[in-house]
């Protein structure tokens, strides 16, 4: 028997009776994390990381049935023994490990290898087969450090300081709003559009501790922000809102940065290539750590990744999923495409 499938509801554990990251409604879904694409609304049952609990409890509804599990804690969900072990993605996150029989399958969810300072570190898990996200799974994204990364972030806040600007930036709410929160602590005050400022919360109730910030009220008067940070989500690029505020130079935060946003940056003053994914050599990194026979490569460059994974003697096969949609970093490849 066949540990895990990929049905049309999504990947299915088949001892288990149960789904991981499921996009159709089904009984029981065990969660990888809050993002919209992976996370979403219709399950019976939902099982995720303690930290996830608030977020799905925000984002899909506070009456949902949702239970939360620590990081390497393990149960059994009809004989197979179930974990979840940090991911590093976003607040929460967790690759999910299945072991029935002496088999092991690690089911990544998104990741990323470096550490951002919210999110709980990546763990490598082994494993006999490993699904691994490839978003970012060409030799053309490579990531700065973190540290680097926060420097040139508040050094644009600084020169823009000195034009009597207004630095506004664009990341989607969770995950990356945070991660731009921090960066730029303590240059300018902050200020956050509402939908950041709700999972802001979901963030602080489980003890996580955020810059301090207030809150954007864009029907309001907002020109007393001048010279400060404003952090938006993505579909606020190009509304008339963020018109609103004065001086304004603004910046997107996103993998695509490196190439993909090239068209975009005419009408942005700067783009930041910040990701909550691994890039090439950390998912290269990852896979090579799992140790796994056998990978599944879902979302993003996956023809091209599990090509590539095949050459070099790991064998591989690409997977279709539905992920990948919504809020996360594929928003911006979609923007693009629907304005050529
Ligand atoms: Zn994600
Ligand atoms: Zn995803």
């Amino acid at each position: 028997m066949r540990l895990i499938q990929f049905r049309l509801e999504g990947i299915y554990c088949v001892p288990g009776k149960f789904f991981i990251d499921p996009w159709r409604p089904v009984d029981m879904a065990l969660i990888t994390h809050g993002h919209a694409d992976h996370a979403r609304w219709g399950m019976k049952k939902y099982l995720c990381h303690h930290f996830t609990v608030p977020i799905l409890k925000s984002r899909i509804s506070p009456d949902i049935i949702v239970q939360g599990i620590g990081y390497n804690e393990s149960i059994a969900i009809n004989g197979v023994k179930v974990s979840f072990h940090p991911a590093g993605h976003i607040i929460g996150s967790a690759q999910i490990r299945l072991e029935y029989k002496g088999k092991v399958v690690v089911i990544s969810g998104d990741y990323k290898l470096q550490n951002d300072g919210l999110s709980t570190p990546f763990e490598s898990v082994k494993c006999h087969e490993y699904v691994s996200e490839s978003t970012f799974g060409l030799p053309i994204y490579q990531w700065k450090s973190v540290d680097q990364q926060n420097e040139e972030m508040s050094n644009w806040v600084v020169q823009n300081q000195s034009y009597q600007k207004t630095s506004v930036f664009v990341g989607y709410s969770l995950g990356k709003a945070q991660r731009i929160m921090k960066a730029v602590e303590g240059t300018a005050p902050l200020y956050v559009h509402y939908s950041i400022h709700k999972l802001n919360q979901a963030y602080e109730s489980v003890g996580i501790q955020l810059p301090k910030y207030e809150v954007l009220d864009f029907r309001e008067d907002v020109k007393h922000v001048n010279q400060g940070i404003v952090i938006v989500p993505p579909a606020l690029v190009d509304s008339n809102v963020i018109r609103k505020i004065p001086n304004m130079a603004y910046a997107i935060c996103s993998g695509w940065m490196t190439v993909r946003g090239a068209r975009r940056w005419r009408s942005a003053d700067a783009g930041f290539a910040i990701s909550d994914h691994a890039d090439w050599n950390d998912l290269l990194d990852a896979i090579k750590q799992s140790e796994a026979e056998k990978v599944y490569v879902t979302h993003g460059q996956t023809a091209v990744f599990s090509k590539y994974l095949n050459e070099i003697g790991i064998e591989s096969e690409e997977v279709k999923t539905e992920f990948g949609e919504e809020e996360d970093e594929a928003v911006y490849d979609k923007v693009e495409g629907s304005m050529e």
